[in-house]
């Protein structure tokens, strides 16, 4: 099923949780919202399900408005970040438990119920856990299982908030790749909520980014990750270091560094910030008069493929973190406390204010 949201605000008293946002989630996609806490994900994702009413604005589910459609008929299933296994139940009982609360007319018969669940502890590959209660399970297992109940019903959507926000960072690395396998398998058009950035780029196949109830960007991992519409989104997808200067026709003027920026070329006189991923930076020794920024190695960190540095620029103090590989690092070895030559490959600008 598609999703498309118009236009839609909510408020709360007088605080804007939403703002005026439009979106398509595209059939059988795995979505992910993005953004830091407050920015308005679950709102947006409450909305959706129709947990929520929006101010204004229309929820179109394969094109057909839902606003008068209630939480039941709309066929989403919901996982949320806290376990909601119930806990006198069995976990063939948690599973089989959406199927046996429905209407007589549409109830499957036991047998059919049996069926469904196996096949689902299957899906999930816990079928050994059937006859187990949720307290004995782990964290990981219980949110497989809670999965596993919200696709028992056949929902058309399935919205998962948070779904490994509470699970340790190994944990959710595992479960994270399995939700993708397990999309790429079933195809139900995904939304998930999360505040982590790895996590969506890792697993979706679009990334919304929002930030204080409006949405910055949406696109591709790879898009929202090179090309970021904006500085929040660069703050947001990864480390960054920040060059400030006053942009002149073309050049970035920052402390004693200067870069050229093209794609400013018709900028006159305007503030302007460089931002630069750490292993988009070249690290070269110093050599009197060369190209790039001096800055002293306060610090380095080489253990694994790659060498993260922490350096200090000579004409203002700001620290710049640089990652290179260990390779390089070793063969050139750099001594903390020598002064090194530092120049961004790639330096993406945004002008911050004209005049
Ligand atoms: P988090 O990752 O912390 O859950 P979020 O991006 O999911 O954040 P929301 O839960 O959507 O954010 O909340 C957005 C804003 O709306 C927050 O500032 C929150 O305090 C506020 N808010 C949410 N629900 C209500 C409510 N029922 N009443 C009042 N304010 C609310």
């Amino acid at each position: 099923m598609s999703i498309e949201v118009r236009h839609i605000n909510k408020r709360f008293g007088g605080f804007t949780a939403i703002d005026d946002i439009s979106l398509s989630f595209p059939n059988g996609g795995l979505t992910a919202l993005l953004g830091p806490s407050g920015c308005g994900k679950t709102t947006l994702l409450r909305i959706i399900a129709g947990l929520e009413q929006a101010d204004s604005g229309q929820v179109l589910l394969d094109g057909v408005d839902a606003s008068s459609h209630h939480v039941r008929e709309r066929q989403v299933g919901f996982v949320f970040q806290h376990y909601v296994l119930f806990k006198h139940m069995t976990v063939f009982e948690n599973i089989a438990f959406g199927l046996r609360v429905k209407p007589r007319s549409t109830r499957p018969s036991e047998q059919a119920i049996r069926e469904r669940v196996t096949q689902l502890l299957n899906l999930v590959q816990l079928d050994w856990l059937a006859d187990q209660y949720p307290s004995s399970l782990s964290g990981g297992q219980r949110q497989r299982i809670a999965l596993a109940r919200a696709l028992a019903v056949e929902p058309r959507v399935l919205l998962l908030d948070e779904p490994f926000g509470a699970l340790d960072a190994k944990v959710r690395k595992e479960l994270r790749r399995w939700l993708r396998r397990l999309h790429d398998e079933l195809n139900v058009t995904s939304i998930f909520v999360t505040h982590d950035q790895e996590e969506a780029l890792e697993v979706a196949d679009q990334v919304v980014v929002m930030n204080k109830g409006h949405v910055e960007q949406t696109g591709a991992p790879a898009e929202v990750y090179n090309h970021p519409a904006s500085p929040f989104v660069y703050g947001f997808l990864g480390n960054v270091n920040l060059f400030r200067g006053r942009i002149h026709h073309g050049v970035l003027e920052a402390g004693s560094a200067s870069f050229r920026v093209p794609d400013h070329a018709q900028v006159d006189d305007a503030q302007g910030i460089g931002y630069v991923r750490p292993h988009d930076l070249e690290v070269r020794r110093y050599q009197p008069g060369g190209d790039g920024i001096a800055a002293r190695l306060r610090h380095a960190h080489a253990i694994g493929p790659l060498a993260q540095l922490e350096l200090v620029r000579e004409d203002n103090d700001e620290v710049i973190e640089a990652v290179i590989s260990n390779e390089l690092f070793r063969e050139q070895a750099f001594k903390e406390g020598e002064s090194l030559l530092v120049s961004p490959r790639q330096l993406h600008v945004f002008v911050e204010q004209v005049g």
